[in-house]
């Protein structure tokens, strides 16, 4: 089997690699270890109902916006997005308090404003400011060259925290802002701003989530794909990466077979890319590559409603005990959720950051026999996020749960990190990855090089497939 390009993993960053690769007329085949493709973006159903895993709403995707560009590359925006109230499509709810997060920069300040009027000048210049910033980063897709260039700027190397803390006198409003930062891993108290600027300015533009189930993005840029020419083949494991005369040439799966291709592109984490070809990697990038942290994963409840108990809610809701985003302890009870309607169905989703040390005990264990200590951690679990959201949880049909250690088996992320390599703002050089490795024709991909999300890895894929073609999206 002879390609021009093999992709390992059929993630979104694989798809995309694949799309983008497949249009400029390369001969690829995407190699996924599980039997449905998508990774994060898979959806599953339970009880008669569609859940998803790692996707609710995307943000900008209106025509000039962020994640319009490449979505319409990607042919993604015919699916059925439906707009989020714009009013408010976040709603940050507080020690008991709520605060909407609107649309547009004037109507996101002038609604925060409403409850903090003494802090509208500083809302003017925040908006300002992630606006501009986002720019900055969107402007590395038409120029992927400039990509490492930007995180010299002493608001790149600033964490969001030190960055709100400066621009706001008003403690809650910081937590208010930074409020939605669940889907942003805001517990790290590092978080580069620019990526919460990025991830937040986009949404403040314009937010959807999909009148369907979140794997329609995977549906449609895999028949994409195939129409291309590309292949996609599931239950094929990568175990191995060859390298001959220095260059990678080939990969061999579990079953032995081996695709030979001129290069390969890596959906999967890095450190899991390494011990594809331990001996070709040199120590020093390995242990870089090994001693960097993960992000928090995410326990999430599935929950199907009783019929007619719970209204479909057109926003996001996030719900903390008591305010202060950066005080999140894992060995404390849940203290704070992202609630995620469905459209036009009696479902949601709760979300709520959980780490690996909580799971650790049970890694050794198998999907489905984990035991019953497990089961009892996972409905305690269960019950702590739905103190916190007492209506819903009168609504209660059926749920289904996932941990760390469901996305660790699912799409091999070291620890089940919810994003992946966690990002640090001091240390920018060590963890912002290079698409490219010390493996010539060995290319990375994926939501843990630079942003994650829909917005980062579509980003990413485009630099990634610009060391093998140079392409053209706006
Ligand atoms: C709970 C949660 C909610 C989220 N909500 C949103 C949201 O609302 N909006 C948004 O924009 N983003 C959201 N995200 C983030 C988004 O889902 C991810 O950033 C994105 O899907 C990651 O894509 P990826 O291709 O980088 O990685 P992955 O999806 O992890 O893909 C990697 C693929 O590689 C495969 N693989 C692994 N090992 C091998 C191997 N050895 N051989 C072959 N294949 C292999 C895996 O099975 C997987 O399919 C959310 C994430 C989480 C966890």
């Amino acid at each position: 089997m002879q390609y021009d390009v093999v992709i390992i993993g059929a993630g979104l960053g694989g798809l995309e690699c694949a799309y983008i690769l497949a249009k400029n007329g390369l001969k690829v085949c995407i190699l996924e270890k599980s039997d449905v493709i998508g990774g994060a973006l898979q959806s599953f159903k339970r009880a008669g109902t569609e859940f998803d895993t790692g996707f609710h709403y995307v943000g900008g995707i209106e025509a000039g916006q962020s994640l319009y560009p490449l979505f319409k590359y990607f042919n993604l925006l015919h699916l059925p997005w439906h707009k989020l109230d714009t009013d408010c499509f976040d709603k940050i709810v507080i020690d008991g308090r709520s605060f909407r997060h609107a649309n547009g920069y004037k109507h996101f300040t002038d609604t925060l404003a409403e409850d903090f009027p003494s802090q509208k000048d500083s809302l003017r210049k925040f908006v300002d400011v992630i606006a501009s910033t986002a720019a900055r980063v969107n402007a590395v897709i038409n120029e992927p060259t400039s990509a490492y260039d930007i995180f010299s700027d002493s608001l790149f190397s600033t964490s969001t925290r030190d960055y709100l803390s400066s621009c706001f006198s008003d403690k809650l409003l910081i937590d208010v802002i930074a409020g939605s930062g669940l889907k942003i891993d805001i517990t790290q108290k590092n978080l580069p701003f620019f990526i919460f600027a990025e991830i937040s300015n986009a949404y403040i533009q314009s937010a959807y989530r999909l009148e369907c189930e979140g794997s329609a993005i995977v549906e449609s840029l895999s028949d994409d794909v195939r129409q291309m020419g590309g292949e996609i083949f599931t239950k094929k494991e990568v175990v191995s990466i060859a390298v001959k005369d220095g260059k990678a040439c080939g990969v061999t799966t579990t079953d032995g077979d081996f695709y030979e291709s001129d290069w390969i592109v890596s959906d999967v984490h890095p450190a899991v890319t390494i011990s594809f070809a331990e001996d070709s990697f040199r120590n020093i990038y390995k242990r870089r590559i090994r001693s960097l942290n993960q992000t928090l994963g995410m326990f999430t409840v599935n929950i199907k409603l009783k019929k007619d108990t719970l209204p479909y809610r057109n926003y996001n809701e996030f719900i903390y005990d008591k305010a202060d985003m950066w005080s999140f302890d894992a060995d404390k009870p849940v203290d704070r959720v992202m609630v995620s309607y469905h459209y036009g169905a009696p479902s949601l989703d709760l979300m709520t950051p959980m780490s690996w040390k909580q799971v650790e005990q049970w890694a050794d264990t198998a999907v489905g026999k984990r035991g019953a200590e497990y089961e009892a951690f996972k409905a305690r679990k269960v019950q702590e996020c739905l103190r916190l959201v007492p209506e819903i949880a009168d609504a209660v049909e059926s749920f289904t749960t996932s941990t760390p250690l469901t996305w660790h088996d699912y799409t091999s992320a070291p620890q089940g990190g919810a994003y992946g390599i966690s990002k640090d703002c001091n240390s920018l050089s060590n963890i912002m990855l290079s698409p490219v490795t010390q493996i010539p024709n060995l290319i990375l991909t994926g939501q843990n090089l630079n942003i994650h999300g829909v917005m980062g890895v579509s980003m990413t894929s485009v630099l990634s497939c610009n060391r093998i073609i140079k392409t053209k999206i706006l």
